[in-house]
C-alpha cells in the first residue's frame, strides 16, 4: 500500500525542526531512520502529513567519548553503533546493537528514533536502562536533561513534548569490575524479540555482588525493572542458589500477552532463563573474561 500523500522538509538544525513542527501542525513528524516510521505509513496506520527530515542535521550522529561518558547523538545508527569503538568498555551495548533486526535496518536505524518510537519490543530501552543513561532533549523553552528511568511513560509514549526531540543519549561508563549482558531471544532476523533481558553486574573485591540492574524486555509495555531479582543478588555472593532466585524473582516481574510470539507463561519461562543466563555472563565479564553474547534464535 501507498503512503498517505505528505510535504516533505528538509531541516537544517534542531532548532529549524522544532520550529517546523511547530509550523506544521498536529500531524507533521520528524523522520530520522524511517524503520519503524515509513512501515507504518505504508500500512496507513501513521498517516502524518508533513515529515521533517532530521538526517542532514550536522553532527547528530556523532559518537564521542567524553571522559567518563559515552555520548551518541540521536542520529547515530544500530550498525554505526555495533561498530564503534567507544564502546569497548561496555558489551552490553555491543550485544544489542549486532542484533537488532538485519543489517538493512541496523544500517538505517538510528538510537534516538528507536527510542522516540518507544515500541515495547524494542530492544534499547532494557540494555539503556540497566546503565546510567540521560537524554538530552531538545524543544522550543531548550535543552532538558531526561533520566532514562523518567523517559517511557507507557507503549509507545514517552516524556517528549509533541515539539521536542531527542538529541543525544549519554551513558555514563560502568564502574570497574562491572560487566553486563544482553540476551534476546527472536524466531528470525528481521522480527522482534519474544522476550529479552539485560543485566548489568558490578563486583566488589570479594567477588560479590556489589550492585546490579536487570531489566526484562518485550513482556510488558515498557522495559520491566526487575527490582527484587536485583535484591536476591545485591551484597550477595553469586552463586547457582541466589541465580536460581533471580530468575524465579524476574519470572514474577514479567507482565507477558499471550501473542502471535508465544504464550504468556512460555515467555515468563522464557525470561527467567534469559536472566539466569545473562547473569552468568555479565559475572565472568566483571571479570575481566571476553564473552560473546547477544541475540539468539529458534533452532540455533
Ligand atoms: C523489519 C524490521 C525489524 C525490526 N526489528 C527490530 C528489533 O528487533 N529490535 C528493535 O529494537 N528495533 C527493531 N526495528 C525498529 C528499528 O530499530 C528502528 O530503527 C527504530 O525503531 C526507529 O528508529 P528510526 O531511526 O528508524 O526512527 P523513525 O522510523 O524515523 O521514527 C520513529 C519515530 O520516532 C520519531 N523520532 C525519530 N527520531 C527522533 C528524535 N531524534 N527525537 C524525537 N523523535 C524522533 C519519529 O517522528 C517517529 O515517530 C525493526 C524495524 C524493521 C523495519
Amino acid at each position: 500500500m501507498y503512503a498517505h500523500p505528505f510535504t516533505y522538509h528538509r531541516a537544517q538544525s534542531l532548532g529549524e525542526a522544532t520550529k517546523l513542527l511547530h509550523q506544521l501542525g498536529e500531524e507533521s513528524r520528524v523522520i530520522a531512520g524511517g524503520q519503524s516510521l515509513i512501515p507504518l505509513m505504508k500500512m496507513r496506520l501513521a498517516r502524518p502529513t508533513a515529515l521533517i527530515d532530521i538526517n542532514f542535521i550536522p553532527r547528530l550522529s556523532e559518537i564521542k567519548d567524553h571522559n567518563s561518558e559515552v555520548r551518541f547523538g540521536a542520529l547515530a545508527r544500530h550498525a554505526d553503533i555495533e561498530m564503534s569503538e567507544h564502546i569497548a568498555g561496555i558489551p552490553i551495548l555491543h550485544d544489542c546493537a549486532s542484533g537488532i533486526a538485519d543489517v538493512q535496518v541496523r544500517n538505517q536505524g538510528t538510537i534516538g528514533g528507536s527510542l522516540a518510537e518507544a515500541d515495547p519490543s524494542g530492544d534499547w530501552a532494557a540494555t539503556l536502562l540497566t546503565l546510567e543513561t540521560s537524554l538530552v532533549c531538545a524543544g522550543p523553552q531548550g535543552e532538558r536533561l531526561v533520566q532514562m528511568d523518567d523517559f517511557f511513560k507507557d507503549a509507545y509514549t514517552t516524556v517528549l513534548g509533541r515539539e521536542e526531540l531527542v538529541r543525544e543519549v549519554v551513558v555514563t561508563k560502568p564502574a570497574k569490575n562491572s560487566g553486563g549482558a544482553y540476551l534476546a531471544f527472536k524466531r528470525s532476523a528481521c522480527v522482534y524479540a519474544t522476550g529479552s533481558a539485560a543485566v548489568q553486574i558490578t563486583l566488589d573485591a570479594k567477588d560479590t555482588c556489589k550492585d546490579v540492574r536487570i531489566v526484562l524486555g518485550c513482556v510488558g509495555l515498557t522495559a520491566i525493572r526487575a527490582k527484587q531479582a536485583e535484591a536476591e543478588l545485591r551484597t550477595k555472593k553469586i552463586d547457582e542458589r541466589t541465580i536460581a532466585r533471580a530468575a524465579d524473582a524476574a519470572r514474577e516481574a514479567a507482565e507477558p500477552q499471550n501473542d502471535m510470539r508465544g504464550s504468556a507463561d512460555y515467555k515468563r519461562a522464557l525470561v527467567a532463563a534469559l536472566v539466569k543466563r545473562a547473569i552468568g555472563i555479565a559475572v565472568r565479564r566483571a571479570r575481566g573474561e571476553h564473552v560473546e553474547a547477544g541475540h539468539e534464535y529458534v533452532g540455533r
